[in-house]
């Protein structure tokens, strides 16, 4: 009898393993990496990019391969990094040469697969611009770019166990881009690293996700609906749901080892917005379309044609608003190659970015941050700033209403006062949500019962932001003339307050001024390093 039963559990923990190993090798049908190589059984990749002159874009290179390692659940060692640490170099060009003296060096000494990758430098790096006209769909374009129209780059997948890679091979990529006709402005460079990017994630699209080294949950789990427009549907008729949850896959790799956030129970539901190339108006209609689910997060997803041609670095790919539940984004260009990919990982980069700011995450001028402004760094860390805010309002987030997600981001907020560089974070808008907070949804306008003058000095130990934020709240209310003093009275403790430059110069032009206007605008100009004012 007993026999019996430990027989039956036998064939049906056979058939349970039996139907886990069928599910996973018919994603390995797909591997293309030469006969019978099981890349679900290695669990530590190293990848190892050969060094060029410019070190800051090969670092974020290196971003996107882990992000992408990460992602599918490998576990990555960056040889490079290492090597950093070390005071070490490695001047090989030859991949085996390179595989060779890391292995011993003892700095490969667990990893199962080496990846070695170098862009054939000497022709794509040579960066002297150009332009030339061309005829896109019968319209006349200038192009500026490199002097080499492609970049070709190496790469050698090595197994510790073989002497030859196992897979070998050399990418193309367009590094041309796009200038518009009426603008002598140049536009983005496709950076090379970039291309190599792209060269090389679109071949691990054949690597399965079978290996899955951090299979744990996280604690703050957040329900998303994804109302995925027609523009989006329409450009990826047959893909759009696998694209989307990738991007949650990518966008969980972030939120989960930063944040212990996960995005969970992903809804799509079919959306007719009528997309007008204004996110802020998807988002309007959006909440029309929508009733509000405080429950979760809500998700519009739009496809902005025009981005693959007019894309810059300032380009509108994401909105939302502070301590709100909802967001827009449009899928994201890749740089400007003639706009023939779309970018996964700037998408899911921009899909957690909004995320943040639900949550209450502020801008900074850090480009390290995946809380910088502007698109292209592909930056996917959390500055510290942002960590603590978010820290402070993450738990019980969506289990609470708009007015109480305010009480703990307050307390939080305030405290970046404490946090170096703060003359150039732009805070005023997010104070002022804390005096005033507005839900978007609802327009109910949430006044703090600490909206005096003695209160608020009590609130925000900093005179020039106080000043600022009284400016900034008059300026919402159209009161201009007030707004304009407030912020010249926080421009006199503070004459370095950047930030307070820049809202002074946008009263003065809703007041008709332009001279003055301009005149801020300028004076708040210096600082945009620090700083970058949006749309300056
Ligand atoms: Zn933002």
């Amino acid at each position: 009898m007993r026999l019996k039963v430990l027989l039956i559990l036998t064939l049906i923990i056979g058939i349970i393993l039996i139907l886990i190993h069928s599910s996973c090798s018919s994603t390995q049908s797909n591997v293309k990496l030469g006969p019978d190589f099981k890349f679900s059984d290695k669990q530590i990749i190293t990848t190892y990019v050969v060094p060029s002159g410019n070190i800051e874009k090969d670092e974020t290179y290196i971003r996107v391969l882990h992000l992408d390692f990460q992602a599918r659940g490998y576990k990555v060692i960056d040889a490079n990094e290492i090597l950093k640490i070390n005071f070490e170099k490695i001047t090989a060009t030859n991949h085996r040469q390179i595989a060779d003296s890391l292995q011993s060096k003892n700095y490969l000494p667990s990893s199962d697969i080496y990846i070695i990758v170098s862009a054939v430098w000497d022709s794509a790096f040579v960066l002297t611009f150009y332009s030339e006209d061309r005829y896109v769909y019968w319209k006349k374009y200038q192009f500026a770019g490199m002097n080499v129209p492609t970049l070709n780059s190496r790469v050698s997948i090595y197994d510790r166990s073989m002497r030859d890679p196992i897979k070998s091979y050399t990418a193309s990529d367009t590094t041309y881009l796009l200038s518009e006709n009426d603008n002598s402005d140049w536009y983005y460079r496709e950076y090379p690293w970039m291309v190599i990017a792209k060269q090389l994630t679109r071949e691990l699209e054949d690597i399965p996700i079978c290996s899955i080294v951090d299979n744990k949950k996280a604690t703050n789990q957040y329900k998303v609906s994804f109302l995925v427009d027609k523009s989006y549907r329409e450009a990826f008729p047959d893909t759009w749901m696998k694209r989307l949850q990738l991007r949650t896959l990518y966008a969980n790799d972030i939120l989960r080892s930063q944040l212990d956030i996960e995005l969970s129970q992903l809804e799509f539901v079919e959306w007719n917005s009528n997309f007008d190339r204004d996110l802020k108006n998807s988002l309007e209609k959006l909440y029309q379309s929508t009733t509000s689910n405080p429950g979760s997060l809500q998700i519009g997803i739009t496809l902005d044609h025009e981005l693959k041609r007019n894309w810059t670095d300032k380009s509108k790919l994401g909105i939302a608003y502070l301590l709100s539940t909802d967001a827009a984004i449009t899928a994201q260009p890749s740089f400007p190659s003639i706009g023939q990919y779309w970018n996964p990982i700037e998408e899911s980069i921009t899909l957690v970015h909004e995320i943040a700011h639900i949550l209450g995450a502020i801008h900074v001028p850090d480009n390290n941050s995946i809380m910088y402004p502007n698109a292209g760094t592909l930056s996917y860390e959390f500055d510290e700033v942002n960590k603590k805010i978010i820290g402070a309002t993450k738990k019980n987030f969506l289990k609470q209403s708009t007015k109480e997600r305010l009480i703990p981001y307050s307390e939080e907020l305030l405290k970046v006062k404490d946090y170096p560089s703060d003359n150039s974070n732009p805070i005023i808008q997010a104070t002022s949500s804390v005096i005033q907070l507005i839900d978007q949804r609802s327009k109910i306008i949430y006044d703090n019962p600490d909206k005096t003058f003695s209160n608020m000095f009590r609130l925000i130990p900093d005179s020039a932001l106080v000043f600022a934020v009284v400016g900034y709240l008059e300026f919402k209310d159209n009161n201009n003339k007030s707004a304009i003093n407030s912020f010249i009275r926080s421009i006199e403790i503070n004459p370095d307050f950047a930030e307070a430059h820049y809202y002074l110069s946008l009263v003065f032009r809703k007041d008709g001024n332009d001279e003055q206007a301009d005149l801020y605008k300028n004076l708040a100009k210096p600082y945009s390093k620090l700083w970058i004012i949006d749309r300056y």
